[in-house]
C-alpha cells in the first residue's frame, strides 16, 4: 500500500504490480489533534483494503509518505507541527494497530519516485523534481536511486538561498528559493499589490484575504492580462529558474520535473519562462542536454511512488 498523508487530505491506495487497485480519500483535519488524525489514517487504510476486496494478510507492507522531517530508521515523524506530530512514533503505532509492516518516506521523495517509475521522468536516471506550492518541495534521484542523504532528509531544495538578504522564509533564513518562488511568495506579493489598488480584478475576487490567493486566481489573472500579477508570475518563474540552474550545476541531471498546483494551473508558458532563466544561469556544458518537463501523475504520484519504493526494495 501507498499512503499519502497531506496537510488537507490523505489518500490510501492498494497497489498491485505498480497499478492502483483501490483508493480511499479522507480529509486530514489536523485541528482535531494528532490522535484523531492517526485514527483517520488507520481507517483510511482499512477502507482501501476493504475496497480492494483483499484481506489485511494479503498486504505485504505499507509505505506512508509524510510531510516534514522524519527518522526513517526509527519510523518517527520528527517535527510536523501543522499536523500536530512532534517526535511521533508513527511506524510502531501503525504496525501495532494494523499488524502490517510500515515504512515512512518523505512525501516529495515518494512523488518524485512516482514520476520516475511511471510518470514524466520515466526512462531517465538522473532526475531533479521541484514542486512549488505552500513551500517548494524537492526530490533527487541519482543513477536511478532516491538520494536521501546522511539522515534521510536530503532534498530541501526550497531552502537553497538564492538572494542573500531577500524575503524572509518560513525556515527563518532570508532569500530561500521558496521565499521567492513558491505560491505563498506569490500570494504575499499579490495581496499587497491588490490591497494597494494595483490589481483591481484580483482584489474584486479575493480581497485582502491571503487564503483566497490560490493557483487558479493567478492563472485567471495571468490570462486576463492583469499587468502587475503577470510581472509577479514572471519574476516567480525567473527565480525558480535560478534554483533549477543551481540544481543543474550541482547534480548534472538529465531532466528536471516541475509539478504542483501552481505549475499545473500556470501551464506551459510558466514552465518555459523558468526554463529560459535556468539556461541563462547554469553552466552551458551541463545545461545544454537538460530537459524540463511537467509532472504527469498529479494526486497519484505520491501513492504510486510510495508503493514502488516498497516494490523496488522488497527484500
Ligand atoms: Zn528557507
Amino acid at each position: 500500500m501507498g499512503v499519502d498523508l497531506g496537510g488537507t487530505k490523505m489518500i490510501g491506495a492498494v497497489v498491485k504490480d505498480g497499478e492502483v487497485v483501490s483508493r480511499c480519500k479522507n480529509p486530514t483535519d489536523p485541528g482535531e489533534g494528532p490522535d484523531a488524525v492517526f485514527d483517520r489514517i488507520t481507517a483510511t487504510i482499512e477502507k482501501a483494503i476493504a475496497k480492494a476486496d483483499v484481506l489485511k494478510e494479503d498486504i505485504s507492507c505499507i509505505c506512508l509518505a509524510v510531510p516534514g522531517p522524519l527518522d526513517r530508521d526509527m519510523g518517527i515523524m520528527a517535527y510536523t507541527p501543522n499536523l500536530g506530530f512532534v517526535n511521533f512514533p508513527m511506524k510502531a503505532k501503525l504496525e501495532n494497530a494494523l499488524g502490517i509492516p510500515v515504512f515512512l518516506e518523505n512525501d516529495v521523495n515518494a512523488g518524485t519516485y512516482g514520476e520516475y517509475k511511471c510518470g514524466a521522468a520515466k526512462g531517465f536516471r538522473h532526475i531533479i523534481a521541484l514542486f512549488p506550492g505552500t513551500g517548494i518541495g524537492g526530490g533527487i534521484i541519482l543513477d536511478g536511486r532516491l538520494y536521501r542523504g546522511a539522515s534521510g532528509n536530503a532534498g530541501e531544495l526550497g531552502h537553497m538561498i538564492i538572494q542573500t538578504g531577500g524575503a524572509l522564509c518560513g525556515c527563518g533564513q532570508y532569500g530561500c528559493l521558496e521565499a521567492l518562488a513558491s505560491r505563498t511568495a506569490l500570494s504575499k506579493d499579490a495581496v499587497a499589490a491588490a490591497s494597494a489598488g494595483k490589481a483591481p480584478s484580483v482584489f474584486e475576487r479575493s480581497g485582502s484575504d491571503f487564503s483566497q490567493y490560490k493557483s487558479r486566481v493567478f492563472a485567471d489573472a495571468y490570462e486576463a492580462d492583469e499587468g502587475v500579477i503577470r510581472r509577479m508570475i514572471h519574476k516567480n518563474a525567473y527565480y525558480l529558474g535560478i534554483g533549477m540552474a543551481n540544481c543543474v550545476n550541482i547534480f548534472n541531471p538529465e531532466v528536471i520535473v516541475l509539478g504542483g498546483g501552481l505549475v499545473e494551473k500556470l501551464g506551459e508558458e510558466y514552465i518555459r519562462r523558468a526554463e529560459k532563466s535556468m539556461r541563462k544561469h547554469a553552466l552551458d556544458t551541463l545545461v545544454k542536454d537538460v530537459t524540463v518537463v511537467e509532472a504527469e501523475l498529479g494526486d497519484d504520484a505520491v501513492i504510486r511512488g510510495a508503493a514502488y519504493i516498497l516494490l523496488d526494495n522488497m527484500e
